[in-house]
């Protein structure tokens, strides 16, 4: 095999050089520490936790724990420290977090041909190159990978919440679009009169906001202002951007409202709604209480992503990356991580492993696999790969989410659903397990 070069000892570059050394694969690991470290990383250990020591549920009935339990069939690095350096939380997942890294860290530096170099990368190097230098790439990195990516390449993300179709109240809600344009019924809208919308300006206001880290000073697109600085900017804003009620018609009043908030389909089978404008920085509780109460129509509704805006490098993968996750315009070029727009420490080292699988697909000339749509890492590979998007999609990233899958056939309650997706992934795994490429048995430092 040709030696393959990872950029990045995160939890994608990890999990994709071990995946790689023991498919018999030579890897170069450059990671820029501990010469230097992004403003973030604190320890110079591989697949350093930068926040939160919880990989989050280990519930197989919820998205992530199912990527866990999908992780674990696989072998993964991560999983397999992780599992080795748990501490209690409930039914999370969460680790003895300087342990974990210490293991991951030495699996890697152990691992059969595997070569790391220290050191910050601003040039890409000759070869198979994998980019898995996650949400805070150092900007000499950044630039050079505007040489290849252009203007498809992101700075901060600006995530609106998302919202179960299911569980939008449609006796408040009307399909419309503005002036009937496209289809005429593209768009899920929610009334507000004049008093129900002040009211909602004020709750936005006192809402408790999180406040950016040091190093993310808030350089916001006009295009996409979180709802909190349009309302600082005057009570009306709002209803004159993303809420502006001009040209939707409520069919059943026939007039306009004083303000509309809008929902546009995040998913090709309309699942999935995403609230059109409302990025935010208010705290996931005061998003929940403030939309359920404030915003006719979302009384009971189903949340499957709160709104959110950091500082995140990520490149528009469903325009850029072919279905091996290599960049269309340079195959040599594969991406990994929260680069690609997955978000999280267990998507990335999803992310990662797939990475991997590809990266030895095209080695040996065999073709990748994906896993199947239906498991939580096929439903991050259709979230990659735009497939389970409409057209038009504005990317943004995202963890796995329930909303990613392709939906379940019949009608389920919430509860229900959850197990039906858990069943209906297992058994789609394990169809795909034959395809994956034998590794030796994993051999990890505990
Ligand atoms: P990383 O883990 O960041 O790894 C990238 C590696 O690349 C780093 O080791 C870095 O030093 C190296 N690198 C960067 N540029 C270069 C270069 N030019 N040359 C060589 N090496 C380079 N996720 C959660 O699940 N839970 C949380 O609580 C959470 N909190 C977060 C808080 C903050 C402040 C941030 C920034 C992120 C948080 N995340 C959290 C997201 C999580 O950190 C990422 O999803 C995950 O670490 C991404 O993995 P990765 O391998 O893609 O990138």
């Amino acid at each position: 095999f040709q030696r393959v070069t990872v950029i990045g000892g995160g939890l994608a570059g990890s999990e994709c050089a071990w995946q790689l050394a023991r498919r018999g694969v030579p890897v170069t690991l450059r990671e820029m520490k501990p010469q230097r470290r992004s403003p973030a990383h604190k320890t110079d250990a591989f697949a350093e936790l930068v926040c939160s020591n919880s990989l989050r549920s280990d519930n197989p009935e919820s998205a992530i724990g199912l990527l866990h339990a999908e992780l674990r069939a696989l072998s993964s690095v991560i999983l397999g420290s992780a599992d080795a350096h748990r501490v209690p939380a409930g039914d999370a997942l969460a680790v003895e977090r300087d342990a974990f890294s210490a293991a991951v860290t030495r699996a890697v530096h152990e691992a059969p041909g595997v070569e790391v170099v220290a050191g910050e990368v601003d040039a890409l190097p000759e070869g198979v190159v994998v980019v898995a230098t996650g949400p805070l790439t150092s900007d000499a990195l950044t630039k050079e990978l505007e040489r290849y990516v252009g203007e498809k390449l992101y700075f901060y993300d600006s995530i609106a919440p998302i919202v179960s179709g299911d569980s939008i109240d449609m006796n408040i809600a009307f399909r419309a679009s503005r002036y009937g344009k496209g289809g005429g019924d593209d768009y899920i809208n929610l009334p507000l009169n004049e008093a129900e919308y002040t009211r909602f300006i004020a709750e936005v206001k006192a809402g408790q906001k999180l406040e950016p880290h040091a190093f993310e000073e808030p350089r916001y697109f006009e295009g996409c202002l979180p709802i909190e600085v349009m309302v600082e900017r005057g009570d009306q804003t709002l209803a004159y951007g993303p809420m502006k009620p001009v040209g939707l018609v409520d069919p059943r009043t026939g007039t306009e409202s004083h303000a509309v908030v809008q929902l546009r389909m995040e998913d090709k089978a309309g699942t999935s709604w995403n609230m059109v404008g409302f990025q935010t920085r208010l705290t996931w509780g005061e998003q929940k209480r403030i939309f359920t109460t404030c915003i006719p129509g979302l009384a009971n509704a189903e949340f499957l992503r709160m709104g959110q805006i950091h500082r995140n490098t990520f490149i528009d993968s469903p325009r850029l990356l072919g279905g091996d996750l290599s960049l269309k315009a340079e195959p040599r070029l594969f991406f990994a991580g929260q680069i690609t727009g997955v978000e999280g420490y267990v998507e990335s080292a999803a992310c990662g492993y797939l990475t991997a699988l590809a990266v030895y697909a095209r080695l040996t000339g065999t073709g990748f696999v994906p896993p199947p749509a239906t498991t939580a890492l096929g439903a991050l590979y259709r979230h990659v790969t735009g497939e389970a998007h409409p057209p038009d999609y504005d990317y943004q990233p995202s963890n796995i989410i329930f909303g990613l899958f392709p939906p379940l056939e019949g009608r389920f309650k919430k509860a229900d659903k959850r197990v039906k997706y858990a069943e209906r992934a297992r058994a789609d795994l394990a169809t795909w397990l034959p395809s994956v490429p034998p590794a030796d048995e994993p051999r990890r430092s505990a």
